[in-house]
């Protein structure tokens, strides 16, 4: 009982999280000027776009 066996597993989710929460940002899109522009289909969005409108390309998948 004194031992946690979650503890290594806990850990190692919160890095998950933690690598999981940079890529979000660093992913994917291409730039042009400032717009963002899907790699998929070339469709440009603005900078607050998550995913891509026009083919559904997402960068967090
Ligand atoms: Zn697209």
């Amino acid at each position: 009982m004194a031992s946690s066996p979650n503890g290594a597993g806990d850990e190692a989710f919160d890095q998950f999280l933690t690598d999981r929460g940079h890529d979000v940002e660093r992913a994917g899109w291409e730039y042009d000027h400032n717009k963002k522009q899907c790699p998929e289909c070339s469709g440009l969005h603005d900078s607050a776009a998550t995913s891509c409108t026009v083919c559904g390309w997402d960068p967090r998948k």
